[in-house]
């Protein structure tokens, strides 16, 4: 090795110990002199040594790679949001739907701060950072690697070199301080100050210049790890691990033992978070044991395991200009109300969602009334309450709409329904805008090229007037459309011809029918095969599928007994669009679990737990979390649950192997 060789490879070894030192511990042992001077001169040993370029050294955080387009990437495993909860009572029903599931009442938990910033999931492969890739939608997000890189708090390269593969997950933050800073010069520079560090930390990460992004000061706190071969039991064994590993894992992480340890824990931080460095919106508590975890699983939005309480909100008061109305692409009407903006939790608030009539009613709202304001979970704020004593004498109650704003039909509500419908399906031009909206929407058909914009632009223009009417378009008819490149034509076309190749099961959702989402349109495509099949289906049929309700059979009933749809499913057929499972599903696919409910716990030799828990759905079978009569089999690895055996034992329940359950679907 050559004594330049030896050099880089020191100088990288200690700037990323000052590194940590000073950016994760807050302790650093030389001065910032010091410190840019051995950088300095590991950049110019670098530069003058293209052939010891490394991706990770501690010199790549300053930046300067330029990011044109982020790279959508998928998750290896998704990225969920959490359930909320806004007081003690909901923790405490939480707690006992967790113990009641469990079938046990010693549970641990572990509560740590809920950090307010952007979420990201960073791949590391032999001890390197190889990938960021933020939240996106949880299923896919983009790559930021580029970016995340220069936050000097996250390790590029772990302590204990070459480990075995994980992702964690964690929080880019922008600490307050810095914020401030970053205002002060933004104000004297003559610009506008960012609104709130949430923001600014999550736009930080979409710049194309990382050098830009390097001069931010960002931080990144870390919550999770995803792992398949982790020898750890407990989720705070897991992230002291991490913490270990150079990892920024906050001291506010705490294990509690008890209900009330678990409300002094809410209470404190409720009172001090103020004195926080970084801004937090509530706490996170988690069952510790990952067996547990593990044994709760998720429901199809979040871990049954976690759960986020929130901090009451911050209120804001201000003035009630109006009320609108908004129509739904199932025809469901929201009324909206218009507020004279006002600044609430670092936003400007102009808009309220009032849900529906009930609602209204029960606020006792009036134009022009001094209404409070409060940001829950949701997105859009919602108002809590209306300031009677600041009302003036006549003023009037608001009426609700009888008509439909858009077609000016007039409106039903039935019996049991929260919200007023306009009942024109099919004239009604949101609706049928609506349908085909989601149609296009990237859960659905993901037709690039083709946004929501476009599909009204495309209507106004009499081009189309359902989804199938999408297939018979051609770039001559959409040239001539304003804001409307020949490129961009070209491309809907080609996004829309793509589309045809899309599986089944998202055709399945993309065609609106009331309640099938995602999940249930999956089950019904796995278990009846191709549309035909299912349109068959009597309701009897319908609700032997597993998942399947009556309210779903019936409203696939329904969608189907109306000619105009049978129509546009036949159009579909001619135009390619997969109307069944393709060879490649139906070959791994089979029923013969049908009917079957497994239980999976412990290690395995063949597959991995997730592999397992897919080919049990791809057999027809079903997987669930904890033990109970209906259980058929519990499939038992190494290390198995010792509560599990007891439980699958006295219930008289088979355990078998994994050698067992896979002669089980051999033939399939
Ligand atoms: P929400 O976006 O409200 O569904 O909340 C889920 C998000 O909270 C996750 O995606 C995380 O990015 C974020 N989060 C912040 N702090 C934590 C924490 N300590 N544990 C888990 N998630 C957290
Ligand atoms: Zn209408």
């Amino acid at each position: 090795m050559s004594s330049d060789q030896k050099k880089i490879i020191e100088l990288r070894k200690e700037l990323r110990e000052h590194n940590y030192r000073y950016y994760v511990l807050d302790q650093p042992v030389i001065s910032d002199y010091e410190f840019d001077m051995k950088l300095n001169e590991l950049v110019k040993l670098e530069t003058e040594h293209p052939e010891f370029y490394d991706p990770n050294s501690p010199s790549q955080r300053v930046g300067g790679e330029v990011t044109k387009k982020f790279n959508t990437v998928e998750h290896k495993n998704r990225m969920y949001s959490l359930d909320n909860s806004y007081s003690h009572e909901e923790v405490l029903d939480w707690q006992k739907r967790v113990q009641k599931l469990l079938g046990r009442e010693d549970v641990e938990y572990t509560c740590e701060l809920k950090y307010d910033g952007a979420s990201i999931n960073l791949s590391y492969d032999k001890g390197k950072l190889v990938r960021a890739v933020t939240r996106g939608d949880g299923v896919k997000g983009d790559d930021v690697t580029a970016n995340v890189k220069t936050i000097r708090s996250l390790p590029l390269v772990l302590k204990e070199g070459e480990q075995e593969s994980f992702e964690i997950r964690g929080e880019i933050i922008l600490p307050l301080e810095g914020f401030l800073k970053m205002n002060r010069e933004r104000i004297e520079a003559g610009e506008d100050p960012y609104r709130n560090p949430r923001n600014t930390a999550s736009g930080s990460l979409k710049l194309q210049d990382s050098a830009e992004v390097a001069d931010r000061p960002l931080d990144c706190l870390l919550y999770q790890v995803v792992s398949d071969n982790l020898s750890f039991r407990t989720h705070y064994d897991v992230l002291k691990y991490a913490s270990q590993q150079g990892f920024k894992v906050p001291e506010t992480l705490q294990i509690c033992r008890t209900t009330d340890e678990i409300f002094e824990f809410l209470t404190y931080w409720d009172e001090h978070r103020d004195g926080l460095p970084y801004e937090t919106d509530g706490v996170v508590i988690k069952v510790n044991s990952l067996d547990y975890q593990e044994e709760l699983g998720y429901t199809s939005k979040s871990p049954r395991w976690a759960l986020a309480y929130k901090f009451k909100a911050e209120q804001a008061k201000t003035r009630l200009n109006s009320v609108s109305y908004q129509v739904g692409r199932t025809g469901a009407i929201t009324p909206v109300a218009n507020l004279e903006p006002v600044e609430l939790a670092g936003t400007v608030v102009k808009r309220a969602s009032l849900h529906n009539a009930d609602q209204i009613e029960k606020l006792d709202l009036r134009l022009g009334d001094l209404v409070y304001v409060e940001k829950g979970g949701e997105i859009i704020p919602k108002i809590t309450g209306v300031d009677l004593a600041a009302r003036s004498n006549g003023a009037q109650p608001i009426q609700y709409i009888a008509e439909c704003p858009d077609c000016h039909t007039p409106l039903e509500r039935k019996e049991g329904d929260a919200k007023h419908f306009c009942p024109n399906e099919f004239g009604c031009p949101t609706q049928i805008t609506g349908r085909i909206q989601h149609y296009v929407s990237r859960k659905a058909m993901d037709i690039e090229g083709l946004g929501s914009e476009s599909v009204e632009l495309l209507y106004k223009n009499h081009l189309i007037s359902n989804y199938a009417d999408l297939y018979e378009l051609t770039e001559k008819d959409i040239i001539p459309l304003e804001r409307m490149a020949e490129k961009s034509a070209t491309n809907m076309i080609q996004g829309i011809r793509n589309s045809t190749q899309v599986p089944f099961e998202k055709v399945l959702f993309a065609l609106g029918i009331r309640f099938v989402g995602e999940t249930v349109a999956k089950k019904l495509a796995r278990h009846y095969k191709n549309i035909d099949q299912l349109m068959e289906a009597t309701f009897e049929q319908l609700t032997t599928v597993d998942e399947i309700g009556e309210k779903i059979a019936q409203s696939i009933l329904d969608f189907f007994s109306l000619e105009s749809n049978r129509e546009l499913v036949r159009r579909l057929r001619t135009y390619g669009v997969q109307l069944a499972l393709n060879e490649q599903e139906l070959s791994y696919q089979s029923n013969v679990l049908s009917g079957k409910a497994f239980v999976v716990s412990g290690v395995f030799e063949v597959l991995s737990r997730n592999e397992l828990k897919k080919s049990i759905e791809d057999h027809g079978g079903k997987v669930t979390g904890s033990i109970s009569k209906k259980t058929t089999y519990v499939i038992a690895g190494d290390n198995m649950g010792p509560s599990k055996k007891v439980k699958a034992e006295s219930l008289g329940i088979p355990i078998i192997t994994e050698h067992d359950y896979l002669k089980m679907i051999e033939n399939f």
